[in-house]
């Protein structure tokens, strides 16, 4: 997997929420789990096993070593092995900011675009639709192929048998690109504020020492007694 940079597709639920929240998080690394060592092994398994055998049949022996959900990765994108494609894509969204999109894929024919996102957890369920993660990759995926008319954005996490997908026209990202520049140019001038969300927090860094996340928690609690 590619490099992250500060403002990266994978936090985007939080920065694009809580600009305040980047500011706030400076040199605090978000502590690397097993789990997420665990993922970056399975990505780069299947980095591998498709610069090898590009998208044609695995052999048998690979399937039955394969890490578990990373030859169902594979046996999905092999839907895509007609279309020009690339792997562990680097993607910039605004500037020099970006990430890297595990499988994007082209139907120059018919002006298509694939983004595929690999997702090697097992608890949380994760839902292409609304997924401001994939509309960023999606953004920088159309810098690459600039023709495009639609994509469609597809998450795949075996471990949890998910497969999802959702289709978006190029000008809905466009609409979303301005909302996304937007917000980085408030974060690059300060012009920030904190705003706590089940979302923006599940994956904060600070909110251990974050009173405004404290106090939506307790706002919460208040009220689902009320309830
Ligand atoms: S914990 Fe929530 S409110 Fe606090 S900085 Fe992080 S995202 Fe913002």
């Amino acid at each position: 997997m590619g490099k992250h940079s500060k403002l990266s597709p994978s936090s985007s639920d939080r920065w694009l929420t809580c600009t305040a929240s980047v500011e706030f998080s400076k040199g605090i690394s978000s502590r690397s789990s097993s789990y997420a060592n665990e993922g970056t092994d399975a990505h780069r398994e299947a980095e591998q096993l498709l610069s090898t055998y590009k998208l044609e049949n695995l052999p048998e022996e690979e399937v039955e070593k394969g890490k578990e959900g990373v030859v169902e990765y594979y046996k999905f994108l092999q839907a895509f092995k007609n279309l020009e494609y690339k792997i562990e894509s680097r993607v910039t969204y605004y500037k020099d900011q970006g990430g890297t999109a595990d499988f994007i894929a082209y139907d120059r024919k018919n002006g298509h675009l694939h983004v595929v996102d690999f997702k090697y957890g097992q608890f949380i369920k994760v839902d292409a639709v609304d997924n401001n993660q994939m509309r960023l990759y999606s953004s920088g995926a159309l810098e690459i192929y600039p023709d495009a008319r639609c994509i469609t954005v597809h998450v795949v996490q075996p471990r949890m048998s998910n497969i999802n997908g959702w289709t978006i026209s190029r000008e809905e990202i466009e609409v979303f690109r301005q909302h996304v520049i937007r917000k980085v140019t408030e974060i690059e001038t300060g012009v920030v504020e904190f705003r706590a969300s089940d979302k923006a927090c599940m994956f904060c860094p600070s909110k251990h020492k974050c009173t405004h996340y404290r106090e939506e928690t307790k706002r919460k609690l208040i009220s689902s007694f009320n309830d």
